[in-house]
């Protein structure tokens, strides 16, 4: 994020550190802006806020949800633990800057007014300084007891997966059932006239569901089983959508389905242009395949695996 931009947020009080995570102490109250939200375009505000000694004069998620209504970019404004954790679609350049001073003021003049003071994101604690953590990707100020504990749940969640065991030619049928839906959807798409690689992004993940599914955990054998069988359905999708061309055109009579399906080949054979218009399509398909899956196969296979980040700031 630009310097001069993050010298404008919250009055200069915030410091950007990792990359696309501004946060600090802004009126007493701990506070992270997680630039790059969950999902593209939009950006988390976490605010760390335990209730003081008296309650509330205004209950916080009655407050939260008349800001949420009042507020048309907002996505979702909860009260999760000891937190207000804000989501919502990201302003461009100046603009942002106002979005999320506008925010954070409206939220710590609730907090203060209504008596709430900072600590642990998470339990609350307000005694010792909470310190800024990664929790596998949920940025939040965190006493040094919770860190430990969400570190050793996510260690024992890999631990148990890793030990669990997987089995391959269940995972493949798996697989397989679940890249044929992507076919099917590969083939109805073909039909309407468009080439079908946003089918191919639901024969990948479907797969990989299957393979978890059936084959009781996803592992870089099951990774790459799942992309195999991705590879091989994204081409059988094509042929069968080719011989139901073929066998819209010739069929009935004594041609059969199969006779259509079995003289794909032939037609590629002895038909340049339709070769060629072949060969297109499936590249491209692949290629859409690839772009649409990528980051959704890496992001499961590191989920489904048990991987994890945490890391203290
Ligand atoms: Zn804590």
């Amino acid at each position: 994020m630009k310097q001069s931009l993050i010298q404008q947020i919250m009055r200069g009080t915030m410091v950007e550190n990792p990359k696309g995570v501004v946060s600090g102490l802004y009126r007493g109250y701990y506070l992270v802006i997680q630039t790059l939200g969950p999902q593209q375009g939009t950006h988390v505000i976490t605010i760390s806020a335990t209730q003081g000694a008296y309650a509330p004069r205004v209950p916080v998620g009655e407050f939260l949800q008349n800001f949420k209504a009042a507020n048309k970019h907002v996505r979702s404004a909860v009260y999760q633990e000891n937190a207000i954790i804000l989501t919502a679609t990201t302003l461009r350049g100046q603009k942002f800057v106002e979005q999320v001073n506008q925010a954070v003021d409206a939220m710590v003049t609730f907090l203060s007014q209504n008596g709430y003071i900072s600590g642990c994101c998470s339990c609350g604690e307000t005694q010792v300084a909470p310190r800024l953590s990664n929790i596998n990707g949920d940025f939040g100020f965190y006493c040094d007891t919770c860190f430990q504990n969400r570190s050793a749940l996510l260690a024992s969640n890999q631990q148990m997966i890793k030990s669990k065991q997987g089995n391959i030619a269940a995972g493949a049928v798996g697989a397989l059932i679940g890249a044929l839906i992507g076919v099917v959807l590969w083939v109805i798409i073909y039909q309407l006239g468009y080439i079908a690689g946003i089918a191919g992004l639901v024969m990948a993940v479907f797969a990989l569901k299957g393979y978890e599914k059936l084959g009781g955990k996803i592992d870089l054998a099951g990774m790459i089983v799942s992309v195999i069988i991705t590879v091989i359905m994204v081409y059988f999708a094509q042929h069968l959508s080719y011989a139901i061309v073929i066998y819209q055109e010739f069929g009935g009579g004594s041609v059969t389905f199969f006779d259509a399906f079995r003289s794909v080949f032939e037609f590629l054979a002895r038909y340049e242009d339709i070769r060629m218009l072949f060969i297109k399509d499936l590249v491209i398909g692949y290629l859409l395949t690839l772009a649409a899956s990528f980051s959704t196969i890496w992001s499961m296979y590191k989920r489904g695996s048990g991987h994890y980040t945490t890391q203290r700031y």
